[in-house]
């Protein structure tokens, strides 16, 4: 779903109300805004945009960053709005909203109300039923009452929109979740690469290294020592035996 600056106000607006709608419009496409900047280009107090900015925090709708201000000491706090939040925000009262209409319907139904033509009575469906849908007083046909019918109608529409704004959370969670599954297929490649190339890369280099720097003079520190031992070893019993 496209966070457009309508939507981000219409989860705003019973958060700030209208005064903290030029904020939005500030932050909105941004990263890292001043509070100083908001304040100027809302034309708003900067305490009034600070107790905006942390009841958005408190929402979880914004993230900020502070950074010190070297000639003056004291901390300026820079504002980001999270997107992926709105949208929870934003899809969570959708579902709220479902609920609620749902229930709306389901009164509006079951309060179906039927009139005589002539306006004789207005009769719910439980006591049009027990007339069989005829007016005491004169007989007519009784009509259902039209004013139900267009309301069920527009709770209908509005329903049907709110399933397919939901439908459409859904297509956003199961993108979501191929794209974390892909990330850490990606991830699980990469590293068994970083093995591999450490496997192959690694000995080499290795042997390299002990071969220019240290194997020359161990091996000949080595031999030496291995000479001298030999040759004590073996001249000892050698004189011994000249000796003896
Ligand atoms: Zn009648």
């Amino acid at each position: 779903m496209r966070l457009t600056q309508n939507k981000i106000e219409e989860i705003i607006l019973p958060i700030l109300n209208e005064e903290g709608l030029p904020l939005v419009t500030q932050l909105y496409g941004k990263e890292n805004v001043s509070e100083f900047d908001l304040a100027k280009d809302t034309k708003l107090d900067i305490k009034v945009v600070r107790k905006m900015l942390y009841l958005l925090y408190n929402n979880n709708l914004v993230s900020f960053n502070r950074k010190k201000d070297k000639e003056k000491g004291w901390y300026i706090y820079y504002w980001t709005l999270i997107p992926d939040n709105v949208r929870f925000i934003y899809f969570k009262r959708k579902r709220e909203q479902l609920i609620r209409l749902n229930e709306k319907l389901e009164a509006e139904e079951k309060e179906l109300f039927f009139i005589c033509p002539k306006e004789c009575v207005r009769l719910t469906f439980d006591q049009g039923m027990d007339f069989e849908f005829h007016c005491p007083e004169c007989g007519d046909l009784l009509n259902q009452d039209e004013s139900n019918i267009k309301n069920i109608s527009k709770i209908n529409n509005r329903i049907k929109q709110l399933e397919d704004d939901l439908n459409e959370e859904k297509r956003i969670v199961r993108r979501a979740i191929v794209k974390e599954k892909k990330r850490i297929v990606k991830e699980q490649v990469k590293a068994k690469r970083k093995e591999e190339k450490k496997k192959i890369v690694k000995k080499p280099v290795k042997k390299k290294k002990t071969a220019k720097k240290t194997s020359p003079k161990k091996k000949v520190t080595k031999k030496k020592t291995i000479a001298k031992k030999k040759s004590k070893t073996v001249k000892k019993p050698v004189k011994k035996k000249v000796k003896k």
